[in-house]
C-alpha cells in the first residue's frame, strides 16, 4: 500500500492540463488497498469511504428513496488516509440511498453513487443500504457450481436474458427478465421444452449472459415501453441490471432474482459466464468513474482528449493501480456473492496482460474452476503499448486466460464483415490451413502451416485451453442470417447443412466450443447484423421453430453428447495434441480430413476419424479397413453410432461431415 500524501500543488493541477502533465500527476496518487471503499455496515454501524486524492472537499447525500426525493440529511466528508474522505453514523441505516458530491477545481460535480455501488434504485441514480444476507435464496450456502477440470470441459451458450424468453411461444411467464431461467417445465405451442428445460435437453454446461450488470440504455422507470438493449454501457458494475428484474425500485430484488437464476441453473448442472465490459463506461465525463476521480480511470490522448479504444468514446486505464483494483474487486465479488462460475472480458485488449493474471490469480483463489476467456483484441488504437495489450496475440503470458478463435469463426463461414464471403463449409477454397489452427486450438502442430493462416501466422496458444472456438456469437451476421446471405440461391435446408457442418468442425475441435442461443433450432435476427438496440421483432427467438427445426436440434444434442462423452475433443496441452492428432493427405479443395489416435486424452476409442467436406459434392476418401462405428453421416449423427462401417473407399456426401471411430 502506498502512503505518498499529495503536495496541495499537485491538487491544484487544472483538469484539462497537457496530458502528460496528469500522467506524472496520476502516478502520484496514493492507492487504497482497503476492502472497505464507499460502504460498510456492520454492528459498529454504517461508514463511507470514498476514495478520491484530488477532491477539495466531499460531500454525502442520504436519501429516504432511490430518485425524486430531497436528501434527508447532507454530510460533509473528513479526509482520510490514502486518498479517501470518510464519514459515519452509529446505527445501520437499511432502507437508505446515498450519493457522494466531491468538489474539483472550485465546482461542485454531479451526484454519484460512487463506483462500488453493490445496490441501486432504478436506474442506478442512487447507492442503496441493504441488509444483503436477506437476499439470499433458500440453500445459498451450499450453492455450488458445475465442477470442471478444465476450461474445455465446458459447452459455452452465449445468452440474452429477453432473446431467450420474450416470445410469446417461449410459454415462460416471467419473459425477459432473470427469474425466466428459473421456470421448469415451460413449452412451446407443440409440447417442445423451452426455457431451463431446453438448456439441459440441450446438454450445454453453461450460459454466458449478455452484460447483466447496471447499464444505461433502458429506462428502468418505464419499463412498458420494452426497450431492448444488449447492455454493453456500463453504469454501475457491481449491481445487476434493473430491467431484468421484476421491480427495479426495489434494490434488494434485482440482487435475489439473479442470485436465484444462479441457484436455478445451477441446481441444473448448469453454470453462469458474465459478460463483463471494463473496458468503457457509458458516459466519460458524466461517469462515475469521473464524478469520483476526474481523469485517473481513462487513458488520453496527447491533448488530453478522451483516447478511444473501445470505439465507444472512452477506455478505462487498468494500468493504473486503483483501476487495476476495482477490476479485480469486482470480479471477485461477483465470484462470492453470486457465485458466477466465469467470465467474458469484453475488448479484453484495452487490459494489460498484468491486469488480466490478476484477476485469473485472485479468482482461481475463490475457487479454481472458475475460468476466464475473452476478446483478444480492441476496437481501436490505444496509448498501451502493444506488448502490454491482453492481445490474442499476447495470449501465451497469460496461462489462465483463453481468447476468441477469429481464425476458425471466418475460416469456416466466411468473413464476419462482408455478407456474402463464404468459408471453408459453405465452399469457399483456400481456408483449409486456417481450420486447421482452429482444429488444434491454434498450438504448434507439425503438420499446420500457419504461414498460410488467414488471420494469424504463428501459434498464439501454449495449450488447446487458451482458445475459444465458434462460428456464431451475438455479434455480427448469426450463423442462419450468415448463410442465407452468402447462399443466396440455396434452400434452408441445404443451409442447415451447412450450419451442422460448421458446428460439428466447432465442436470436435480442440479448445472449448461455444454457440449463439437459438442456433440450434436455426433462428435468425432478420439479418440484422448488430442487432445491439433492435426491437424484439429482430432478436426474440420463436420457438416454435423447435419443433419446424426438430432434427436440426436433435444434431446439436448429439453434437454436445458426443463431445462430452470424449476426451479425446478436450486434451489439455500442445504436446498432446501434436502427438494425438494426425491430418491426413487428400486431394482438392474443402476437404480435411484427420484422426485422434491412441485413445487421445484416455479416450475409450482407440480413433477417432473426422472428415469435412465443405464442397457442394460428394468426396471419395479411403479409410483404413478396420470395424468402424459410423457416428456422423450425411447430416445425421448419434453420439453411440448410427452404424458400422469397414472402411475403405468412402463417399462422404456434399456439405456434411464424416465421423468414424473404433475401438481397437
Ligand atoms: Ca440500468
Amino acid at each position: 500500500m502506498a502512503t505518498l500524501m499529495l503536495s496541495g500543488a499537485a491538487f491544484m493541477t487544472p483538469l484539462h492540463a497537457v496530458a502528460g502533465d496528469m500522467e506524472s500527476v496520476y502516478s502520484t496518487y496514493p492507492v487504497y488497498a482497503g476492502d472497505d471503499l464507499e460502504l460498510t455496515v456492520s454492528d459498529n454501524g454504517t461508514r463511507f469511504r470514498l476514495w478520491s486524492p484530488r477532491a477539495e472537499a466531499v460531500r454525502l447525500n442520504i436519501y429516504p428513496t432511490g430518485r425524486n426525493s430531497a436528501a434527508e440529511r447532507i454530510v460533509e466528508m473528513t479526509r482520510g488516509e490514502n486518498g479517501t474522505w470518510t464519514a459515519s453514523f452509529p446505527e445501520k441505516l437499511y432502507g437508505l440511498f446515498y450519493t457522494f458530491q466531491i468538489k474539483s477545481d472550485g465546482k461542485w460535480l454531479n451526484e454519484t453513487p460512487g463506483i462500488y455501488a453493490k445496490a441501486v434504485g432504478t436506474n442506478g441514480e442512487r447507492a442503496a443500504i441493504i441488509d444483503f444476507s436477506a437476499t439470499d435464496p433458500k440453500g445459498w450456502e451450499t450453492d455450488r457450481g458445475p465442477a470442471l477440470k478444465h476450461i474445455n470441459d465446458a459447452v459455452l451458450y452465449e445468452m440474452h436474458h429477453r432473446d431467450f424468453s420474450i416470445h410469446p411461444s417461449s410459454g415462460i411467464v416471467n419473459k425477459g427478465k432473470f427469474l425466466a431461467m428459473t421456470e421448469e417445465g415451460t413449452r412451446n405451442a407443440t409440447g417442445e421444452a423451452t426455457g431451463i428445460d431446453h438448456l439441459k435437453e440441450l446438454g450445454v454446461t453453461h450460459i454466458h449472459i449478455l452484460p447483466s450488470y447496471d447499464y444505461n440504455s433502458v429506462d428502468e422507470s418505464n419499463l412498458p415501453a420494452n426497450k431492448y438493449n444488449w447492455g454493453y454501457d456500463p453504469i454501475n458494475y457491481n449491481s445487476p441490471e434493473g430491467s431484468y428484474s421484476t421491480n427495479p425500485a426495489d434494490p434488494a430484488v434485482r440482487i435475489r432474482e439473479m442470485k436465484e437464476m444462479v441457484k436455478a441453473l445451477h441446481d441444473a448442472g448448469i453454470g453462469v459466464v458474465m459478460d463483463v465490459v471494463y473496458n468503457h463506461t457509458a458516459e466519460n465525463d458524466g461517469s462515475n468513474f469521473s464524478l469520483t476521480a476526474p481523469g485517473y480511470f481513462y487513458r488520453h490522448r496527447p491533448d488530453g482528449s478522451y483516447s478511444d479504444a473501445s470505439g465507444c468514446g472512452n477506455e478505462t486505464a487498468s494500468d493504473r493501480e486503483m483501476m487495476r483494483n476495482f477490476i479485480v474487486n469486482s470480479v471477485k465479488y461477483w465470484a462470492k456473492e453470486y457465485h458466477i462460475d466465469g467470465f467474458r472480458f469484453d475488448l479484453m485488449a484495452i487490459h494489460d496482460t498484468e491486469t488480466m493474471n490478476e484477476v485469473t490469480k485472485a479468482l482461481k483463489e475463490i475457487n479454481p474452476d472458475i475460468f476466464v476467456y475473452g476478446e483478444g483484441w480492441t476496437a481501436g488504437d490505444s496509448p498501451l503499448p502493444a506488448e502490454r495489450r491482453a492481445l490474442k496475440e499476447n495470449v501465451s503470458k497469460m496461462p489462465d486466460v483463453a481468447v476468441f478463435s477469429d481464425d476458425i469463426r471466418d475460416a469456416v463461414k466466411g468473413h464476419y464483415s462482408n455478407a456474402a464471403d463464404r468459408g471453408f463449409a459453405t465452399g469457399k477454397p483456400g481456408n483449409e490451413e486456417t481450420v486447421k489452427i482452429g482444429i488444434v486450438g491454434a498450438t504448434a502442430h507439425p503438420q499446420v502451416d500457419y504461414s498460410k493462416g488467414n488471420n494469424s501466422k504463428f501459434p498464439y496458444a501454449s495449450a488447446p485451453t487458451q482458445v475459444i472456438n465458434y462460428v456464431s456469437c451475438h455479434d455480427d451476421l448469426m450463423l442462419t442470417d450468415k448463410l442465407r446471405k452468402s447462399m443466396p440461391e440455396a434452400t434452408d435446408t441445404e443451409r442447415m447443412r451447412a450450419a451442422r457442418l460448421a458446428q460439428t468442425i466447432v465442436m470436435t475441435s480442440q479448445g472449448t466450443p461455444f454457440i449463439w442461443t437459438g442456433e440450434e433450432i436455426f433462428r435468425d435476427k432478420k439479418g440484422v447484423h448488430n442487432s445491439y438496440n433492435s426491437p424484439d421483432s429482430v432478436n426474440a427467438i420463436d420457438w416454435s421453430l423447435k419443433h419446424k427445426n426438430n432434427d436440426h436440434f436433435r444434431y446439436y444434442q448429439e453434437l454436445i453428447k458426443l463431445r462430452k462423452a470424449h476426451p479425446a475433443f478436450r486434451m489439455t496441452t500442445a504436446e498432446q495434441v501434436a502427438r494425438h492428432l494426425k491430418f491426413d493427405k487428400v486431394e482438392g479443395d474443402n476437404l480435411i480430413s484427420y484422426s485422434l489416435i491412441d485413445n487421445a486424452n484416455g479416450d475409450e476409442w482407440k480413433e477417432i476419424k473426422l472428415i469435412f467436406n465443405g464442397s457442394d459434392e460428394p468426396r471419395t476418401v479411403k479409410v483404413a479397413r478396420r470395424n468402424w462405428i459410423v457416428i456422423a453421416e450425411d447430416g445425421n449423427i448419434a453420439a453411440d453410432g448410427l452404424g458400422t462401417s469397414e472402411g475403405g473407399k468412402i463417399e462422404v456426401a456434399p456439405r456434411s461431415a464424416l465421423i468414424l471411430a473404433r475401438k481397437k
